[in-house]
């Protein structure tokens, strides 16, 4: 089976992760502030703060904005469930923004609309999560103009969107977002097994992620109530462990030295099935002019008018030895959001897009061969010729 995702690791990852476990430091040793510098260099940010998953990270991001009971956060419903999950774990109120049907990212028209509304009724946002949804992102300069007017705090989840750029910046300049965080799942751009991290350039704020990471503590005499004898530190707020290990750093660091080439050959990969699959009844992937796609995902859609059921495409991939996948089932209608009242119909263009979506495979490791197999299996499909 060729999968819709999967890691790349070679020799240099390996002696890597085994050169820390000689080490004297597994965790938040120096392999993690030079995994964090790497970033924050590349993104051209001031802070960056590792953690052990993007889910992590989010949660500690709406901490650190302030987010908690009775407060409101806004999504996109085109998302992984942490997106939205991350304001509920801090007690806030959740609601979504539909997508934009071409890029399928949050509709800044739509964001604009809820906005007058929630302002009519009193209830605005406190935090928007936008997401850069497979590796485009979002129109974060139309968000930022919107949270500048309303006033709200905007966390860019870019979990697809390392080494991907918005108008010639890297993704997590900190130009658009308060917070901006990246997952290293291995399905994701660049791997550390279980990780993620949060940039932004604000210090204070970083300073609040640090120690949310581990347990509330801090250990600045600027900031300690008490505590004056050299081993001691103070717990001055409530905190998690979601510390990345060194181990983790170290992985990290040596699969960001291959992100650009990650995303080049991600990007090649994406021209191709442009190319190859045009003359198929498929929606394939729009590209707004403002956005350079790390493509996490390629998503295309199988149209009613195709006369084959998304279902059908899927089915009869797998059976041809490729296995795509569905990104992503919209948020709102997850049981545990339909039980705190979401419905069907809530959110149109994000349930219509999921009813038609399917993930091709798409990874660094994806060869020529085997794409060319994905591309002759949907020909095949769709009883076209099989070759490429
Ligand atoms: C993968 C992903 C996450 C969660 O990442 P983890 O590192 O697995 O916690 C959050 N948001 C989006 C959009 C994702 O794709």
């Amino acid at each position: 089976m060729i999968p819709y995702a999967r890691q790349s690791i070679d020799e240099d990852d390996i002696a890597a992760v085994a050169a820390v476990l000689r080490s004297d430091f597994l965790t938040q040793g120096p392999s993690v502030a030079h995994f964090e510098e790497l970033v924050a260099r590349y993104c051209g940010v001031e802070h960056a703060v590792a953690v052990n998953s993007a889910t992590s990270a989010l949660h500690i991001s709406c901490l650190a904005l302030g987010v908690g009971p009775g407060d409101l956060v806004w999504t996109s419903p085109n998302s992984f469930v942490a997106s939205a999950n991350c304001a509920r774990c801090c007690g806030a109120d959740v609601d979504f923004v539909d997508i934009d049907p071409g890029t399928y990212n949050m509709s800044v028209g739509e964001l604009h609309r809820k906005l007058e509304g929630a302002r009519a009724t009193g209830r605005l946002p406190k935090a928007v999560v936008v997401v850069d949804f497979a590796g485009q992102p979002a129109d974060l300069a139309g968000v930022a103009l919107l949270a500048q007017e309303f006033g709200f705090r905007v966390i860019e989840d870019a979990s697809h969107a390392i080494g991907a750029a918005y108008r010639g910046r890297p993704v997590g300049c900190g130009a658009y977002a308060d917070i901006t965080v990246f997952s290293f799942h291995p399905v994701k751009i660049i791997t550390t097994a279980e990780g993620g991290m949060a940039v932004c350039n604000d210090a204070s704020l970083a300073q609040r992620l640090q120690r949310l990471r581990t347990n509330g503590i801090t250990r600045d005499p600027a900031l300690m109530e008490t505590a004056h004898e050299p081993w001691e530190y103070e717990q001055i707020e409530l905190g998690f462990n979601y510390r990345l290990t060194d181990v983790q750093a170290a992985l990290g660091a040596a699969q960001f030295s291959r992100l650009d080439e990650f995303v080049e050959r991600r990007r090649e990969i994406a021209a191709r099935y442009d190319r190859e699959l045009s003359d198929l009844p498929l929606v394939l992937p729009f590209q707004h002019e403002d956005a350079r796609s790390s493509y996490h995902l390629y998503p295309v859609r199988v149209r009613p008018e195709s006369g084959l059921t998304r279902r059908g495409v899927y089915d009869a991939l797998r059976a041809r030895g490729v296995a795509p996948n569905v990104h992503y089932i919209p948020i709102h209608t997850q049981p545990y959001y339909r039980r705190l009242g979401f419905r069907d119909g809530d959110f149109p263009h994000a349930e219509t897009y999921y009813r038609e979506t399917l993930s091709l495979p798409m990874y660094a490791g994806l060869d020529a061969e085997r794409q060319g197999h994905v591309i002759a299996a949907l020909h095949a499909v769709f009883g076209g010729s099989n070759k490429p």
